[in-house]
C-alpha cells in the first residue's frame, strides 16, 4: 500500500506570524521543524500500519519546507512549486491521502492566514457552485483519480467547515484554533503527536473496512473565479476560454476536475505576473 501525504504551513500548530512563512522570516526556521517533526510522526505511524512507500508533496510556498535529513527509507519527497497538479503531485500512484497543516478557504473568520492559493490573487473559488478550500480543490484531484482522503489535520475552522461537510469519512486533527488571522491556541506537540498517531490508525481501519470514499466533483466542471483586482481579471479574461461577468469575476468550463484545477493554477501564474509587472512600472 502505498500513501500520499500533502504539506501546508498555515494550518500547522504555532504559526501565528508571517515571519513563520516565508524562507527568510524571522520564524521560519522554527515552523520547518514542527512541520517535519509532525510529517514524521504521521509517515512513521502509516508504516507501523502498513504502507510500505509514502510520497510527501511539500506544498507551501516554493515547497522546500520539509528537512530532508531524517526521512525513512519509505518515503520519497517532492519538492519545487511548478508542478502538473501542484499540492497533490504524486497522490496519482497512491492508494490513499492525508493532508497536513491545511488551513481554512479565503474570507473565513477566525482563522489564521486564510486563504486560497494565491491571497492576492484570489478572494473566491466555486467548483459546480461549491465555494472551495485548498483542502475541497485538491480532495476532488485526489477523488478523480480515485484516491480518497482519509485525513486532514489543521485549523480547527477548515476540518468544520470544509471536512466534516464535504467528506465526513475522513478522519481530523485539529492542530490549532485561531481567535483571529493571526492568533490561534494549539496544544502542545506531546498531545498532537498522540493525536495523529490515534487518527492514523483509525483512518487505515475506515481504509480497509471500506467506510473512505473519494470525493469527486461532476464533470464536465463549472469554475466561478472571484478576483481581488481588475487587471488580473482584466489579463484572465484574454484567454477565449474564459467569461468575463463583470470587473472581478470570470467563469470558465473544463470536461474533467484535473484540467479545472491546472488551468486554476495557470491563471493564478498570470495573474501573479500582472501584478509584478504592474508594480515594475511604478
Ligand atoms: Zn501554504
Amino acid at each position: 500500500m502505498k500513501a500520499f501525504i500533502s504539506v501546508d504551513l498555515e494550518g500547522m500548530p504555532y504559526v501565528v506570524i508571517p515571519g513563520h512563512l516565508n524562507l527568510k522570516g524571522a520564524q521560519y526556521e522554527e515552523v520547518r521543524k514542527i512541520a517535519t517533526k509532525i510529517t514524521l510522526v504521521v509517515t512513521d505511524q502509516l508504516h507501523k500500519n502498513g504502507f510500505d512507500k509514502i510520497i510527501i508533496a511539500d506544498s507551501h510556498g516554493p515547497m522546500v519546507n520539509l528537512l530532508v535529513d531524517d526521512l525513512p527509507e519509505c518515503v520519497e519527497i517532492i519538492r519545487g512549486s511548478l508542478r502538473p497538479t501542484s499540492m497533490v503531485a504524486g497522490v496519482a500512484e497512491c492508494d490513499v491521502a492525508l493532508f497536513l497543516g491545511y488551513h481554512a478557504k479565503a474570507a473565513t473568520e477566525n482563522s489564521t492566514f486564510d486563504h486560497t492559493y494565491s491571497g492576492g490573487s484570489v478572494h473566491k473559488i466555486l467548483v459546480n457552485g461549491v465555494e472551495s478550500s485548498e483542502f475541497l480543490l485538491n480532495a476532488y484531484v485526489a477523488g478523480e483519480l480515485n484516491v480518497p482522503v482519509i485525513l486532514v489535520a489543521g485549523d480547527r475552522q477548515l476540518l468544520e467547515d470544509d471536512v466534516k461537510t464535504y467528506a465526513p469519512w475522513s478522519e481530523t486533527v485539529a492542530l490549532k484554533q485561531s481567535y483571529s488571522r493571526l492568533s490561534a491556541k494549539s496544544p502542545s506537540l506531546v498531545k498532537i503527536e498522540k493525536d495523529l498517531r490515534n487518527a492514523v490508525n483509525r483512518a487505515h481501519s475506515n481504509f480497509s473496512e471500506k467506510n473512505v470514499q473519494p470525493l469527486v466533483t461532476k464533470t464536465p466542471v463549472e469554475v466561478k473565479l472571484t478576483l481581488r483586482d481588475t487587471h488580473q481579471a482584466d489579463a484572465i479574461a484574454l484567454l477565449p476560454f474564459v467569461k468575463r461577468t463583470d470587473a472581478l469575476n470570470i467563469e470558465y468550463t473544463t470536461s474533467t476536475m484535473i484540467d479545472a484545477y491546472k488551468t486554476f493554477q495557470a491563471l493564478m501564474y498570470i495573474s501573479a505576473a500582472t501584478s509584478v509587472m504592474l508594480e515594475r512600472s511604478r
